[in-house]
């Protein structure tokens, strides 16, 4: 589907849930309140939605959260997504994960297609992981990553940018990846939820990064690109693809090809708007035509942009980044 700005839609972003067995630092407070079972889509609701998604020409869908892996009934919904993919009525499955959960599943999530995934990792010191994340053990997460490497799905890793946190790692990042033969992305922090912290006080402009990196790393552009918004680089001397995500410092809006649904049910045409329709009412109402109706209306209806400022005490959004998923 194309929307109103002409950019052709096709990649659906689906929260399978907002809980999560971590608490990173930027992302949601450690006391939080979830959404409710019975308000949460149920695992018949979320082919229901998916299956209108792909009718509609999306080719796409990653799965993210919260967690996606502590839901109990993740894999009925990843073998209903093979399915798809195995009929060619999607193209790719793909998944973002925090990597707790990886070893238990690694063997399922190549039985079901998915042949790239995305690990979240903020540090690759013990000590400052269990910091960030609010508990977290990162020797489990490493044997993850390197159990699902081992089932040939490719990893790339995502690193939100912190500052006064992990500016002295990139470079130690970057050589390990290269080592391991994972691509990175480095990703700005997004003004997403209250903390009582000045968003600005955490910033990292990827400008800076690459300052950082290029002490050490020439980094050369290339034109590859994954269904994502990273802009990647290379150098001779590493065995990785480095990507930048910078939605603060460098807004990618005008290539966006998007849309989130939360696991709740609620369609946003972007991450930085408020406007959605509650997918969950429509599918209970039973009137479907009315649902897929709905659906286009808000893909043709995608903003523009997001007007995201990094500045601001508050976030605009009343909701966390656990919510609508990364
Ligand atoms: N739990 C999974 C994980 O951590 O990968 C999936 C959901 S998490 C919300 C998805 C991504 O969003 C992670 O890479 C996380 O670091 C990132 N994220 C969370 N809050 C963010 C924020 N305020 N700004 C930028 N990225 C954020
Ligand atoms: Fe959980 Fe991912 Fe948010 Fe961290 S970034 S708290 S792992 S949802």
């Amino acid at each position: 589907m194309l929307d109103s700005f002409k950019r052709k839609i096709d990649y659906l972003r689906f929260s399978v849930t907002d809980r999560c067995d971590l608490r990173c630092r930027y992302c949601m407070p450690q006391k939080m309140k979830f959404t409710q079972k019975e308000d949460s889509l149920s695992v018949k609701e979320m082919k229901i939605i998916s299956k209108i998604f792909f009718d509609l020409g999306f080719k796409k869908i990653r799965i993210t959260g919260g967690e996606p892996l502590i839901r109990r009934d993740i894999l009925d919904f990843l073998s209903f997504l093979n399915s798809k993919l195995k009929s060619k009525l999607i193209s790719e499955i793909s998944l973002t994960t925090n990597g707790t959960m990886l070893s238990k599943y690694a063997k399922q999530i190549h039985q079901n297609g998915i042949k790239r995934i995305n690990v979240s990792l903020d540090s690759l010191i013990p000590e400052k992981y269990f910091f960030i994340t609010n508990g977290g053990n990162l020797k489990k997460v490493l044997d993850g990553i390197f159990d699902v490497k081992n089932t040939g799905i490719k990893v790339k890793i995502n690193t939100v940018l912190l500052k006064d946190f992990n500016e002295d790692e990139l470079i130690q990042f970057v050589e390990w990846c290269s080592k391991n033969k994972f691509d990175i992305s480095f990703i700005e922090v997004m003004p997403i939820g209250e903390f009582g912290v000045k968003r600005k006080d955490q910033f990292v402009s990827i400008d800076k990064a690459k300052n950082i990196l290029e002490k050490k790393y020439d980094l050369n552009k290339i034109d590859y690109k994954t269904n994502g918004p990273s802009t990647y680089y290379l150098n001779n001397k590493l065995d990785c693809r480095i990507g930048f995500i910078s939605p603060i410092s460098n807004n990618f809006c005008e290539s966006c090809n998007r849309v989130r649904v939360t696991s709740n049910g609620i369609l946003y045409g972007c991450l930085g708007h408020e406007n959605s329709i509650d997918l969950k009412k429509l599918i209970l109402s039973g009137d479907l035509e009315l649902l897929k109706k709905k659906i286009k209306h808000t893909i043709y209806n995608k903003p523009k942009k997001h007007f995201f400022n990094i500045s601001k005490i508050d976030s605009d959004l009343g909701r966390y980044m656990n919510l609508t998923g990364g």
